[in-house]
């Protein structure tokens, strides 16, 4: 399974940002693409799937539509996800998500989009007011992808209500959670690697093994020599730690 994330434009595109009333800083709307679809490779790191990026990931070349779709059927990705905020409302208030399918999309299109509306809404609580905020789209990303292909507006860069919020990393690490959460429920990914009880133990067993092995400090070659010969301890595993029990017999053997 590999699913290639698009994060929307460039830090050049002309246009693309917020509105300098609600933002002063004008940040660019790759930035926030950008932020969110690190963070969704992040998350994703840890199930079993790969991901690729079709965007520059410095932000400072543009790469065109054409370019990154030819990418992604390239690798044989099976799903095209692209990641945008949306404009259009020009200082007013409302807005919120919006994810696109193209006309006639398949199934699982359908499915990825209507998961990724519902998870990031919920995640987000940017519920919006758009008239259908599962639209179809005739975008090229959509029909020039040779796979499912879906690709979100998540909240409005010119809106009183959302520009504020989706500036947060709070928010960006929700938006992330809820495409993730999403991702999981259709194509039923599973997490590896993680780290349970079983595993930790393997890996300190492994790990004490390690210092076991190591030779013992230059400092303390020879009290240690000198402990040996009073048998107070074999020299064995020097760099090891001792238990409460062995270090009872040492000074059990010291007092003798
Ligand atoms: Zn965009």
């Amino acid at each position: 399974m590999l699913i290639c994330i698009d994060a929307g434009h460039y830090l050049g595109t002309p246009g693309k940002r917020c509105l300098k009333r609600i933002d002063p800083q004008e940040t660019r709307e790759w930035v926030l693409n950008a932020r969110a679809a690190d963070k969704v490779q992040e998350i994703l790191a840890g199930y079993d799937c790969e991901t690729m990026r079709v965007d520059d990931v410095t932000g400072q070349e543009e790469v065109t539509l054409y370019e990154r779709v030819s990418a992604a059927n390239r690798a044989g990705a099976d799903l095209y996800l692209s990641i945008h905020h949306n404009a259009g409302i020009n200082g007013g208030s409302g807005g919120g998500i919006v994810v696109y399918a193209c006309p006639g999309a398949d199934q699982q299109s359908k499915a990825v989009q209507q998961a990724i509306y519902q998870h990031t809404v919920a995640e987000t609580r940017l519920r919006g007011n758009r008239a259908n905020p599962m639209p179809e789209g005739n975008l090229y990303v959509l029909n020039a992808s040779a796979m499912p292909a879906v690709l979100g507006e998540f909240g409005f860069m010119d809106s009183t209500t959302d520009t504020p919020q989706i500036l947060t990393e709070a928010f960006a690490d929700q938006l992330a959670r809820g495409i993730v959460e999403a991702l999981v429920e259709v194509y039923g990914l599973k997490e590896v690697d993680a780290v349970t009880y079983e595993r930790w133990k393997d890996f300190m067993k492994r790990y004490q093994q390690e210092q076991g092995q190591l030779p013992p400090s230059d400092w303390a070659q020879e009290g240690l020599a000198q402990a040996k010969a009073r048998g107070i301890t074999d020299a064995t595993r020097p760099q090891s730690e001792a238990t409460r029990q062995e270090v009872a017999l040492m000074i059990n053997a010291a007092i003798k």
